[in-house]
Protein backbone atom coordinates (compact mmCIF):
# COMPACT_ATOMS: atom_id res chain seq x y z
CA UNK A 1 0.00 0.00 0.00
CA UNK A 2 1.53 3.44 -0.85
CA UNK A 3 0.70 6.13 1.60
CA UNK A 4 1.20 10.22 1.48
CA UNK A 5 2.02 13.05 3.54
CA UNK A 6 1.03 16.41 2.34
CA UNK A 7 2.78 19.33 3.78
CA UNK A 8 2.47 23.03 3.17
CA UNK A 9 5.87 24.56 3.43
CA UNK A 10 6.70 28.30 4.76
CA UNK A 11 9.49 29.50 2.71
CA UNK A 12 11.69 29.40 -0.02
CA UNK A 13 13.95 27.24 1.89
CA UNK A 14 13.41 25.33 4.83
CA UNK A 15 12.74 21.97 6.36
CA UNK A 16 10.34 19.86 8.21
CA UNK A 17 10.92 16.72 10.25
CA UNK A 18 8.81 14.09 9.41
CA UNK A 19 9.61 11.30 11.00
CA UNK A 20 6.69 11.21 13.52
CA UNK A 21 4.32 10.90 10.35
CA UNK A 22 6.96 7.62 8.76
CA UNK A 23 6.44 6.07 12.31
CA UNK A 24 2.74 6.23 12.13
CA UNK A 25 2.69 4.79 8.86
CA UNK A 26 4.81 2.16 9.25
CA UNK A 27 2.40 1.50 12.56
CA UNK A 28 -0.63 1.92 10.40
CA UNK A 29 1.37 -0.65 7.73
CA UNK A 30 1.35 -3.44 10.50
CA UNK A 31 4.99 -4.12 8.83
CA UNK A 32 7.30 -5.54 11.74
CA UNK A 33 10.26 -6.56 9.90
CA UNK A 34 10.98 -4.18 6.24
CA UNK A 35 12.18 -1.31 4.36
CA UNK A 36 10.50 2.23 4.41
CA UNK A 37 10.54 3.91 1.06
CA UNK A 38 10.26 7.70 1.44
CA UNK A 39 10.39 8.96 -1.85
CA UNK A 40 9.57 12.63 -2.78
CA UNK A 41 7.37 13.18 -5.87
CA UNK A 42 9.09 16.93 -6.45
CA UNK A 43 12.31 18.43 -8.65
CA UNK A 44 12.91 21.39 -6.21
CA UNK A 45 12.40 19.28 -2.85
CA UNK A 46 14.39 16.94 -0.86
CA UNK A 47 14.75 14.29 1.33
CA UNK A 48 17.63 13.34 3.95
CA UNK A 49 18.28 12.23 7.38
CA UNK A 50 20.16 13.99 9.56
CA UNK A 51 20.06 15.87 12.78
CA UNK A 52 17.22 16.67 14.47
CA UNK A 53 18.50 17.51 17.90
CA UNK A 54 20.00 20.79 17.49
CA UNK A 55 17.88 22.51 15.27
CA UNK A 56 21.06 24.59 13.97
CA UNK A 57 22.41 21.69 12.25
CA UNK A 58 19.17 22.01 9.79
CA UNK A 59 19.57 25.47 9.32
CA UNK A 60 23.32 25.22 8.78
CA UNK A 61 22.48 22.90 6.18
CA UNK A 62 20.25 25.31 3.91
CA UNK A 63 22.08 28.32 4.44
CA UNK A 64 25.72 26.73 3.59
CA UNK A 65 23.55 25.42 0.04
CA UNK A 66 22.42 29.13 0.06
CA UNK A 67 25.65 29.65 -0.03
CA UNK A 68 27.03 27.66 -2.50
CA UNK A 69 24.28 27.77 -5.09
CA UNK A 70 23.10 31.20 -5.26
CA UNK A 71 20.02 32.03 -7.04
CA UNK A 72 22.10 34.55 -9.27
CA UNK A 73 25.70 33.04 -9.50
CA UNK A 74 28.86 35.18 -10.82
CA UNK A 75 30.40 32.77 -12.95
CA UNK A 76 26.89 30.91 -14.36
CA UNK A 77 24.19 31.71 -16.40
CA UNK A 78 21.77 29.29 -15.52
CA UNK A 79 19.32 28.84 -19.33
CA UNK A 80 16.24 27.38 -17.08
CA UNK A 81 13.36 30.41 -17.79
CA UNK A 82 11.40 29.20 -14.45
CA UNK A 83 14.45 30.82 -12.98
CA UNK A 84 14.38 28.30 -10.01
CA UNK A 85 17.55 26.42 -10.77
CA UNK A 86 19.10 27.09 -7.35
CA UNK A 87 15.92 24.86 -6.18
CA UNK A 88 16.73 21.77 -8.77
CA UNK A 89 20.53 21.90 -7.84
CA UNK A 90 19.87 21.90 -4.32
CA UNK A 91 17.45 19.19 -4.57
CA UNK A 92 19.63 17.21 -7.38
CA UNK A 93 22.25 16.70 -4.61
CA UNK A 94 20.33 15.96 -1.46
CA UNK A 95 18.34 13.27 -3.33
CA UNK A 96 15.05 12.48 -3.71
CA UNK A 97 14.64 9.22 -1.77
CA UNK A 98 15.91 7.14 1.09
CA UNK A 99 15.29 3.13 1.98
CA UNK A 100 14.96 2.96 6.11
CA UNK A 101 15.10 -0.48 8.05
CA UNK A 102 11.96 -1.30 10.10
CA UNK A 103 12.74 -3.85 12.88
CA UNK A 104 10.49 -5.14 15.46
CA UNK A 105 7.78 -2.32 13.78
CA UNK A 106 9.87 0.24 14.73
CA UNK A 107 12.13 2.78 11.93
CA UNK A 108 15.65 2.29 12.88
CA UNK A 109 17.21 5.49 13.34
CA UNK A 110 20.99 6.70 15.01
CA UNK A 111 20.45 8.38 18.06
CA UNK A 112 20.68 12.00 16.88
CA UNK A 113 18.95 10.96 13.35
CA UNK A 114 15.51 12.50 11.81
CA UNK A 115 13.53 11.72 8.63
CA UNK A 116 14.06 15.83 7.05
CA UNK A 117 12.60 16.72 3.81
CA UNK A 118 13.78 20.12 2.31
CA UNK A 119 12.42 23.04 0.65
CA UNK A 120 13.88 24.78 -2.31
CA UNK A 121 11.10 26.71 -3.97
CA UNK A 122 8.77 27.42 -1.33
CA UNK A 123 6.35 28.38 0.21
CA UNK A 124 4.47 25.38 -1.92
CA UNK A 125 1.93 22.29 -0.97
CA UNK A 126 4.31 18.94 -0.63
CA UNK A 127 4.01 15.35 -1.07
CA UNK A 128 5.92 12.90 0.40
CA UNK A 129 5.19 9.34 -0.78
CA UNK A 130 5.54 6.01 1.56
CA UNK A 131 6.04 2.89 0.64
CA UNK A 132 6.61 0.21 3.43
CA UNK A 133 7.92 -3.34 2.60
CA UNK A 134 8.20 -6.29 4.59
CA UNK A 135 6.52 -8.81 6.57
ZN1 LIG B 1 12.12 24.87 -12.46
Amino acid sequence: MLYEISLNTASKNCYRDITGNVESIIHSSGIKDGICLVFVPHTTAAVTVNEGYDESVMEDLLNYLSYLIPKHPKHVIFKHEEGNSDAHIKAALIGNSLALPISEGKLILGKWQRVMFLEFDGPRNRKVIVKVLGK
